[in-house]
């Protein structure tokens, strides 16, 4: 296992922030890992994993190392009728994984074609996309404590995932190295939603409404591919804000000034409120400081349109949280994890 010195991660994150990491690991193994965690560099340092870097806003350098992970493998843990239950290794890239479920007629995964990162990455917040959130397949994820090297098995339950949430964002799990996941998965009587945003009438565009696990994902890739900004072309990593859950009468006041606001129902007789609507009610959408801005179509997600810094994407993302603050009393949170 190699590692360098100061190396630049613009490479190694979607907004293409380009700042400097300390040190640089790149893993292929858990062997790999193990040889990390027992040496003396990393017990001098801290240390921050990177999956592919599609949801981190760097501010500054990182003083430490920064572990990339490419450990790579899928494997087949059980097998019956109506299931199969994959085994996969964490540094599989999320989207690759969706494919290789959709050619063997897996169902489960359909929905969440297109989203950038890592296996590895997906519990952490609960990824999810036109209905369907990752916690609907997942049966257990394994991780490596990084404080000892020693291995652990979450159940789903262990994991208690949220809207974007998970037990790994918190304090203690955030020193554990998500290893693999564990998914089942149907083989047949597949549980379509297709209910969810623009997804019923694409598949009625592209295909009659006919409902398969190919036609599915095919429909998803074509929304995101027409909605979303690509990365390669301008930086970014989708949703830059979490959508507020806000009580029933805060939603009844801003209803009254607001009607056609749109909402859906959350859990404990919340509402759930569009980021993006809110951040474009205030004017943002399409608006640009320098090389950092607001997409144009999409006011959920900010972007670097070239030379942008980290400091400065957070500034505007500060600015924006204000403004819906100020207009709405909602606090935004962001998605992106930002160091
Ligand atoms: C264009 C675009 C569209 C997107 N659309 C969606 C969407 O529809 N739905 C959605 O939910 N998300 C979406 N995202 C966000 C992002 O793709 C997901 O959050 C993804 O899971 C991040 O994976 P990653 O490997 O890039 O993680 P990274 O950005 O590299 O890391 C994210 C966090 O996870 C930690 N981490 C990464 N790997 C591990 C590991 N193995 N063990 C422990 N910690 C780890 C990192 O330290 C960091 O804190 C989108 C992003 C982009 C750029």
């Amino acid at each position: 296992m190699k590692i360098d010195k100061n190396i630049s991660i613009k490479p190694y994150n979607t907004f293409g922030i380009d700042c400097l990491a300390s040190y640089f690991c790149e893993l292929s193994s858990l062997t790999d890992l193990q040889e990390l965690i027992a040496s003396d560099l990393f017990k001098k340092e801290k240390h921050l994993i990177l999956g592919r870097g599609s949801n981190v806003l760097f501010t500054k350098d990182f003083e430490g190392i920064v572990i990339h992970n490419s450990i790579k493998g899928i494997v087949i843990d059980a097998e019956e009728e109506d299931y199969i239950h994959l085994r996969v290794n964490s540094g599989e890239l999320w989207h690759d994984l969706v494919m290789y479920c959709v050619r063997h007629q897996w169902g489960g995964v359909e929905n969440l074609s297109l989203i950038p990162g890592t296996v590895g990455a997906a519990p952490i917040q609960n990824i999810g996309a036109y209905g369907v959130e990752v916690k609907d397949v997942i049966e257990k994820v394994e991780v490596i404590d990084l404080h000892n090297g020693h291995t652990r098995v979450l159940s789903k339950e262990e994991c208690k995932f949220g809207y974007r949430e998970s037990v790994f964002k918190h304090e203690r799990e955030k020193n554990f190295f998500i290893s693999s996941v564990t998914l089942t998965l149907t083989k047949k009587n597949h549980r379509f939603t297709t209910s969810y945003g623009a997804l019923n009438s694409t598949l009625n565009q592209m295909n009659h409404g006919v409902q398969t696990l190919q036609a599915i994902s095919e429909a998803v890739i074509k929304i995101r591919t027409e909605k979303l900004p690509d990365h390669q072309a301008m930086g970014n990593a989708g949703s830059f804000f979490k959508n507020p859950e806000i009580s029933e009468s805060l939603f009844q006041k801003i209803k009254e000034q607001y009607p056609s606001i749109p909402f859906y129902p959350a859990a404990n007789q919340q509402v759930k409120v569009p980021a993006g609507w809110l951040i474009e009610q205030c004017g943002w959408k399409g608006k640009r400081i320098g090389d950092a801005g607001v997409h144009a179509h999409q006011a959920l997600v900010l972007i670097n349109y070239g030379h942008a810094s980290g400091e400065e994407i957070f500034s505007l993302s500060k600015k924006i949280s204000v403004s819906v603050k100020e207009k709405f009393s909602i606090t935004l949170t962001p998605e992106v994890n930002i160091f």
